[in-house]
């Protein structure tokens, strides 16, 4: 099937055919003719699909007859990030670029004037992240009583970041007689009741299963102490042929300072996280889409959905607490039919994380290589445990290294969720046991978190 079958203006094909796109994606394929016909649409599929496309094609051709009003958007785009509603409008002026559609970006981090001025013309797209576009409301610069359209981009993760409360409230200022569509990775619960709430007899297209990996993506675990993760990343950068890498920390802190530590071993690195100006953000990534960094060190929020073509390695320094926030790493490679390939380092306190991961994704990452020399020496059981100012327990005095010191960036872990401990804490295992292997078929614990997390 080509774009050619699914509706869209002759314009369109030709700014898709000018965009290098030689067939539609499956959610592309579903999403489109429906979302043409005026329906409502719950599209759920994994990251790096091209969900975007299947709706801001769609969306221009319906756009593009009728007139905007002076601080009345026609439409609506909902973002749970600035780095994405700041790609949507790239892709508006992508493939729009036959067509004259006015659009403005509502984003937290930069001057409000200008987006002030260009709401009060009128326009036919508002992107928006539901911070902002509270606040502007809140000013009365907004009216959303003839917005028609209504997108809903990356739900799932809007559910982390804490926005559905606010997302309700917008939805109850539009217009009833409207079309919403809703994109997501996953379906939590609290998705699936918005969905129910807000959207009108929506079709529903998954193209796969939800939280499935890409099989373009090779996925290793390196399982390695904690005090030599370091170590370990950089040696992965050394010997891994890649073309560019995105690594991925749980911290902001972390980002920082990795940053600093790989640049000073002379590696061409960039950071995004989330304390860097909206500017700075931008500069950097620029960068790193223009080849002058090969490495980004990333945060989860800073970097959700970065529409990078052809990154060749995603390297997780930290196992991510969320299960799903795997699933979306590791979706910054392998896009777009690509191969790509994913390494998260992992210690023996990462043990339940990576069990969880493993049961979302359905099946076990490879253990890359033998567990290290180092890992023989520093059986790492402290690892799980909190490190300031902690002794050496007397049990591990068989250890050859006595002067267990504590880590100096330690990795203690206030986990972001008070996260129901599966009841046992591992047994001791004092043997060179590699860190997750075996411990794999006890965990029977809860649920991923995430699954059962409320919108409230
Ligand atoms: P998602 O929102 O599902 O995570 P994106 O919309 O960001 O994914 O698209 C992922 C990548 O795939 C982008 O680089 C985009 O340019 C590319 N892409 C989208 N549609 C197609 C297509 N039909 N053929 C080839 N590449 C595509
Ligand atoms: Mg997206």
């Amino acid at each position: 099937m080509s774009f050619a079958d699914l509706g869209l203006s002759d314009e369109l094909l030709r700014s898709v055919a000018d965009s290098g796109y030689g067939e539609p994606t499956p959610i592309q394929r579903a999403a489109i003719p429906s979302v043409l016909m005026g329906k409502d649409l719950v599209g759920i599929a994994q990251t790096g699909t091209g969900k975007t496309a299947g709706f801001v094609l769609p969306m221009i051709d319906i756009l593009h007859h009728g007139r905007s009003r002076a601080r009345m958007p026609r439409s609506l785009i909902l973002e749970p990030t600035r780095e994405l509603a700041q790609q949507v409008s790239e892709n508006f002026e992508k493939y729009g670029k036959y067509h004259p559609l006015s659009m403005a970006l509502l984003i937290g981090g930069v001057q409000m004037g200008d987006q002030i001025k260009a709401l009060e013309k009128g326009v036919d797209v508002l992107i928006a992240t539901p911070g902002r576009l509270m606040d502007l409301f809140g000013r009365g610069k907004i009216m959303l009583t003839d917005c028609k359209l209504l997108v809903i981009d990356e739900a799932d993760r809007m559910l982390d970041m804490g926005f559905i409360p606010d997302i309700e409230e917008i939805c109850g200022k539009l217009p009833k007689d409207r079309q919403t569509l809703l994109f997501s990775a996953t379906m939590p619960p609290p998705i699936q009741k918005l969905a129910q709430k807000f959207l009108n007899d929506p079709k529903t297209v998954e193209v796969a299963r939800p939280a499935t990996a890409n099989i373009n993506i090779e996925q290793r675990l390196v399982e390695v102490p904690a005090d030599k993760k370091k170590d370990a990343l950089r040696d992965i950068l050394r010997h891994e042929e890649f073309k560019n890498a995105i690594v991925f920390a749980n911290r902001k802190t972390t980002v920082r300072e990795l940053a600093t530590s790989l640049k000073r071993s002379g590696f061409a690195v960039g950071q995004i996280q989330g304390d860097m100006d909206q500017s700075d953000r931008i500069a950097e990534f620029d960068r790193f889409k223009k080849d002058e960094i090969t490495i980004l060190v990333a945060s989860d929020v800073a970097a959700r959905g970065l529409d990078v073509k052809g990154v060749s390695h995603v390297i997780n320094f930290d196992v991510p607490w969320q299960p799903d926030d795997y699933i979306h790493r590791i979706g910054r490679t392998g896009r777009a039919g690509m191969k790509g390939i994913a390494i998260t380092l992992a210690t023996r306190a990462d043990a339940e994380a990576v069990e969880r991961i493993e049961k979302l994704i359905g099946h076990k990452i490879a253990r890359a290589g033998e567990p290290t020399k180092a890992l023989k020496e520093a059986p790492s059981k402290s690892e799980a445990q909190p490190k300031r100012g902690r002794r050496a327990e007397p049990k591990r005095k068989l250890e050859p290294k006595a002067e267990a010191k504590p880590e100096p960036n330690a990795e203690a872990k206030p986990e972001p969720k008070p996260e129901p401990k599966s009841a046992k804490q591992q047994p001791p295992r004092p043997e060179r046991s590699p860190v997750v292997e075996d411990i794999k078929n006890e965990w029977n614990g809860p649920m991923p978190s995430f699954l059962s997390v409320s919108a409230g």
